[in-house]
């Protein structure tokens, strides 16, 4: 235990890493954790992303419990193993809550007999920490490692990594924009989504191989709510899915929302392609419903290129297309209507269809089989296409403990490696350290 380890991001994954080693008896003064954010005393609400717990620190804070939400952990670690780590993710949540009785676990029954014949529908745990709540769990978890003498530098944004002489440079984002510099034993690159490019620009540098990945690429759907209230009973954010193996795809129903529910477009790389999101505040219920309906396809060469072609053919008039056989686009929260171009069934058959290489019919069945279950569904639904999710590269690490195959003592956490969430972040993080524990 004297080796000098830097970690780069104060996110959840960040935090779980430095928590484990130090509660083991690592010497705190031997760990940096350096942020771009601030800490938690000082972080703004409006800083979404950055900071003490990163983008986990203002986040919905719900903590899922299960091996096939949030990313891949079972993958490295096996599934068992995944289970106790986010059991620590979790234990860790609730040890620093100011009232951690009120940390409610709610695990649906079983998947109901109507959804059965069609769909298998994803039922999983999910521990919620209360999201008003979070920026107290935050001050005392930090208190506590600062107490162990963990070395925080905030507002500190690294800007490049030697790999080649281990050491870490930076920049903080003070006025006098001083220059950092760290030499590190074992690094974690924990940087998040907020991170992504500066990952990305690490991975061209070094060329750093990567996992190969699946296309994920479908539509927003959106109806009445009404129609799917018997399946939201038993899971507010219900997951259908199906899988055909043979042919490399797997559908399914992605980011439910409901009551206030709006369909939000999003612009990446210059074109359109469609989001939901859900309003709390009770005057803005609309009584709908809207999920992705998204593809996995897999076996595509350039999974990137793919997607980012079929998005731009799927555009009209500098948008997005809208289809349903008896509804229009709807409102945003702001009144005004969700930006895209209606098409016809016949542009849907003979423009869509093609674009997207055959794969549409899977949607389309897709909602068929909805009508089925869902019996007033029948034509008052629309789709806007596309909805699509550019997948970040995910460089190739060594499973025992997620260092780089090139390099093996840089361990790349959470988000920045296949994590999609809280507890798989935080996770993947508990396992590194639990593996430079033992060095
Ligand atoms: C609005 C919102 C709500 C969410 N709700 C949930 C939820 O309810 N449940 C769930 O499981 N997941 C949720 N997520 C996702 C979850 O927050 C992330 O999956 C998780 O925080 C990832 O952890 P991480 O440590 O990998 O990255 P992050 O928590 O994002 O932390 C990364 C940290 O790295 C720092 N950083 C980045 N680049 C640099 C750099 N170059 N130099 C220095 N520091 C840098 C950032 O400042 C940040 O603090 C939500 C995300 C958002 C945005």
């Amino acid at each position: 235990m004297d080796k000098k380890i830097v970690i780069v991001g104060a996110g959840v994954a960040g935090v779980n890493a430095a928590t484990k080693l130090v509660d083991n008896g690592y010497p705190g003064n031997l760990i940096t954790v350096i942020d771009m954010g601030k800490d938690p005393y000082k972080r703004k609400p409006e800083e979404v992303m950055t900071g003490f717990l990163g983008a986990g620190g203002w986040s919905d804070g719900k903590l899922t419990y299960h091996t096939a939400i949030g990313g891949q952990l079972s993958k490295y670690c096996g599934e068992e193993k995944a289970m106790e780590l986010m059991d620590q993710v979790i234990t860790n949540f609730k040890r620093f809550h100011p009232k951690p009785e009120e940390v409610q676990c709610s695990n649906p029954e079983e998947e109901p007999e109507f959804i059965k014949p069609y769909f298998g529908l994803r039922l999983f745990p999910v521990w919620h920490v209360g999201t008003d709540y979070l920026s107290e769990i935050a001050k005392n978890w930090y208190d506590y490692l600062v107490s162990k003498g963990v070395d925080f530098k905030w507002e500190a944004k690294v800007y490049a990594i030697d790999f080649e002489n281990e050491r870490v440079l930076g920049k903080f984002l003070d006025k006098e924009n001083h220059e950092l510099e760290y030499r590190y034993d074992e690094l974690i690159f924990a940087v998040g989504k907020s991170g992504i490019d500066f990952a990305q620009q690490l991975a061209n540098e070094y060329e750093l191989p990567d996992e190969p990945k699946s296309v994920q690429i479908g539509v927003r759907f959106e109806a009445p709510q009404e129609h799917f209230q018997k399946l939201i009973d038993i899971s507010y954010d219900f997951k259908l899915y199906r899988k055909f193996d043979d042919e490399g795809v797997s559908l399914r129903s992605f980011c439910t929302n409901n009551n206030a529910a709006y369909v939000a477009v999003e612009e990446t790389y210059g074109d359109h392609s469609y989001n939901g999101h859900a309003k709390k505040d009770e005057r803005y219920r609309n009584d709908m419903t809207n999920f992705g309906i998204l593809m996995e396809i897999n076996g595509i060469e350039d999974p990137f290129a793919w997607s980012r072609n079929v998005v731009s053919k799927l555009q009209a008039n500098g948008t997005g297309l809208y289809y349903s056989p008896s509804r229009q686009p709807s409102t945003t929260s702001e009144g005004n209507n969700v930006t895209s171009t209606q098409i016809s069934l016949d542009t849907l058959t003979h423009v869509v269809e093609p674009v997207i290489e055959g794969y549409f019919k899977y949607i389309m069945d897709f909602i068929q089989d909805m009508k089925k279950v869902f019996p007033t569904l029948q034509d008052d639904w629309g789709i806007y296409i596309p909805e699509v999710k550019y997948l970040s590269p995910e460089p190739l690490v060594n499973y025992k403990d997620l260092s780089l195959t090139k390099y093996f003592n840089v361990h790349f956490v959470g988000d920045a490696l296949s994590a999609r969430g809280i507890t798989v972040s935080g996770a993947q993080a508990i396992y590194v350290a639990e593996n430079l524990l033992k060095l």
